[in-house]
């Protein structure tokens, strides 16, 4: 029997839907999900709104009692005072957030988000007593180089060696190659599982046997139900991390549906 770690399906919405439409979306979502008698005890499924439309998810969720689970797509390093627009972790946690997504490529892009940052946001999530999911990638640049897998495993690196254990075995990481996200061009199954492979290899280096088999290291760029059943068969792959297909209820449902009908569970 091959033992798996619970996966993850975790829909990134970016800067889409208003708390409106966010409301509609998991309102269809989880009918689709009811209709289909998904086991929730097969799949964690994890919406990451934007900030506005957060407290609408959570009064659904709460309301209608779904195993659901939410967060933020960026954090505060600080806990308060004054820093204008900023959202903190604890302001988070008390939305009943139970992630936040670190380090994704366009906020590294688009925001003053270095490696200090990034270490500062994830210890900020992991004292507000959530998940930090961690994501790190290479650029076509480091993939034509043939660098890929050492740089997403240095990224990872510039993260845990200022964690201990206890820490870093509640870290989930989203191997996302930047290339791949939104550009409809997917890895291969084979590079996701390498990547993936790679980074736990780093893990059980750096830590131990235990943080590495728990930790569940995601798979993020251009998935669709399409693509998603072989690259859910590869060992180290933990579920996904999705853009595009999760502002789409039937596809991140179907998508979903795949990633818990695959294999069996160690958890
Ligand atoms: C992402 O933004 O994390 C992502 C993986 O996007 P997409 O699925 O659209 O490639």
């Amino acid at each position: 029997m091959v033992l798996r770690r619970k996966p993850l399906v975790a829909g990134n919405w970016k800067m889409n839907f208003n708390h409106r439409e966010a409301t509609y979306f998991i309102h269809k979502f989880a009918w689709l999900l009811r209709d289909s008698h998904t086991d929730y005890h097969l799949c964690d499924i994890a919406l990451m709104p934007s900030f506005t439309s957060i407290r609408s998810v959570q009064v659904f969720v709460e309301s209608n009692k779904l195993p659901l689970l939410y967060g933020a797509q960026a954090v505060s390093v600080t806990a308060q005072g004054a820093f204008t627009g900023d959202v903190s972790a604890d302001m988070l946690a008390a939305l009943g957030c139970s992630m936040v997504i670190v380090g994704h490529s366009e906020r590294r892009k688009y925001h003053p988000e270095d490696d200090a940052n990034i270490v500062d946001q994830v210890r900020a999530v992991l004292a507000a007593g959530m998940q930090p999911i961690l994501c790190v990638g290479e650029s076509f640049e480091e993939r034509k180089q043939g660098i890929e897998l050492d740089f997403a495993v240095g990224q990872v690196h510039d993260v845990t060696r200022d964690l201990d254990s206890q820490q870093a075995e509640r870290l989930i990481i989203a191997y996302e190659p930047v290339w791949a996200i939104g550009t409809g061009m997917v890895a291969t199954a084979q590079s996701a599982q390498d990547a993936a492979f790679a980074i736990r290899e780093d893990l059980r280096n750096t830590f131990s046997d235990t943080v590495a088999d728990k930790v569940r290291i995601l798979y993020g760029g251009s998935v669709t139900s399409e693509n998603a059943s072989s690259l859910i068969q590869e060992n180290d792959v933990d579920g996904f991390l999705i853009g595009g297909a999760a502002l789409d209820a039937n596809e991140l449902a179907h998508i979903v549906n795949i990633v818990a009908s695959n294999g069996s569970l160690n958890v």
